[in-house]
């Protein structure tokens, strides 16, 4: 069924040297998710339809035991089942996206890191971890729309996913309630939406709007076509957004549903004959997530002329090393796939084992600049907890490496404003662990550096 892409050599990706010869990319092309058991007799056809992924998305402990019968040990299934009690995050596996998983090596497999987590692997989280890291809840305008910043703002009209992703910086409301969390989670009501397309109208410096949740994948064709054309009609907006991590974890969407695709499409005509621009924001950490289905769905994809980007968010023992940034930031690239940005981990609970730190972020942003053109060099960036936004991952103005603490500001949206990231305890030298091990002792090492950052940020604006 893939004769139409093309042909291109397999090797094995991590080994690629980052700076010498030319690179070389495996989409694979096979029947991958026959090495499920429960999906041994599935077809390509069948596989490929949208409908089929989502009736047999993987959501129970006692699903994954069926999909992957002999293959799932007793201790793998207990260590889910602990790892249940512990997250934020309820589990949702598009059959696509659990057949990525390497099943032999589950512990480290850096796909399954991301969806299914291990009890086994948590940590206690971070002192400083806050539910709403970047401070979106305390800038709703209305109740589907953020509005942070003075030209963007954030339309949120819906909380669900396809998959649910153990490190979702919305945790506080995506995917509902589990043993640890409870939320409000809500399906899209386009009834409800007038209120936030009237503030938008009445604003007009709002000339970027993003379209997240949840995820927009799971809008329905009408409501993608309202939002679309609604926005694009409004005179001050110029760029739109939708946000979804459909093509990493359920790249058929956009093959098999047509009606879907046709709506992005007369989206992307209005856009074009406003002279606007309509983007699809999407979100690979790996380049395991990238296959012949990916490349067959951007082929589709670009027909429309959406512009898509990639965003990836740094996660320990998944893409933190510089040979997987770089060669997955390369195959995205050779799929008109934009590298956009790869974020610092935000400081949420029930993922300080999938955070690194800020020096680790700095020593592979500077590894990748030079590696790949720089229009796809993607932006190693701190979203600074607190609202602060998005902040180059070297512009600090203060970080003390022993008890990882940096310290951050955003002269031009936040003046007056510190906002300060913290690494994870776990991954700091020793020193810097008996230190937050020690209560009085963090205490005042804390002040200090607070001190010295005001100083820092005083004289700066002077
Ligand atoms: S797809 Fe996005 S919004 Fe949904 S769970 Fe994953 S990170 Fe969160």
């Amino acid at each position: 069924m893939f004769e139409n892409i093309t042909t291109l050599s397999y090797e094995s990706p991590c080994s690629q040297p980052g700076g010498g010869g030319p690179l070389t990319y495996d989409f694979d092309r096979s029947e991958f998710w026959r090495a499920i058991p429960i999906w041994r007799d599935i077809d390509a056809e069948t596989f490929g339809d949208f409908r089929w992924q989502q009736r047999n998305s993987v959501t129970t402990v006692h699903r994954i035991k069926e999909a992957l019968s002999e293959l799932a040990s007793s201790a793998l299934i207990s260590d889910i089942e602990d790892g249940l009690l512990k997250t934020p995050m309820n589990i949702r596996l598009t059959p696509y996206i659990f057949s990525r998983i390497h099943w032999e090596n589950f512990e480290n497999d850096p796909v399954r890191r991301q969806f299914l987590p291990l009890g086994s692997q948590f940590v206690p989280d971070h002192p400083y971890v806050m539910d709403d890291s970047l401070a979106e809840d305390g800038h709703k305008a209305t109740p589907y729309l953020t509005h942070r910043y003075p030209d963007k703002a954030l339309f949120l009209p819906i909380t669900h996913c396809p998959v649910y992703c153990s490190f979702c910086t919305r945790s506080r409301v995506v995917g509902g309630s589990t043993a640890v969390k409870s939320k409000s989670t809500y399906g899209a009501k386009s009834k409800e939406w007038d209120s936030t397309f009237e503030y938008i109208r009445n604003h007009p410096n709002l000339e970027d709007i993003v379209i997240s949740g949840g995820d927009a994948l799971l809008l329905r064709p009408n409501q993608i076509r309202e939002i679309g054309t609604t926005l694009l009609q409004i005179p001050s907006v110029r760029r739109i957004r939708f946000a979804t991590k459909g093509l990493a974890i359920m790249p058929m969407k956009f093959t098999s549903d047509i009606e879907w695709v046709e709506a992005l499409d007369d989206v992307c005509r209005l856009g074009r004959e406003h002279m606007k621009e309509v983007a699809l924001h999407t979100h690979f950490n790996t380049d395991r997530e990238i296959t012949a289905w990916t490349s067959k769905a951007m082929k589709v994809l670009s027909e429309t002329g959406v512009r898509v980007r990639n965003q990836s968010v740094l996660i320990s023992g998944v893409n933190d090393a510089f040979d997987c940034l770089h060669y997955t930031t390369k195959k995205l690239s050779s799929q008109l796939i934009q590298p956009y940005y790869i974020y610092l981990h935000d400081m949420v609970p029930g993922c300080e084992h999938l955070r690194t730190t800020v020096s680790k972020a700095e020593h592979l942003s500077h590894r990748l600049q030079g590696s790949i053109a720089g229009f796809n060099t993607p932006r190693m960036v701190c979203d600074a907890p607190g609202g602060g936004g998005k902040r180059e991952i070297s512009s600090y103005i203060l970080y003390d490496h022993e008890i990882g603490v940096s310290a951050w500001t955003s002269p031009t949206a936040k003046p007056c404003e510190i906002f300060y990231y913290y690494d994870p305890i776990g991954k700091l030298p020793k020193e810097g662990r008996d230190l937050w091990a020690n209560n009085s002792e963090i205490k005042r090492r804390l002040i200090k550096f607070r001190a010295n950052a005001e100083a820092k940020a005083e004289a700066s604006r002077t």
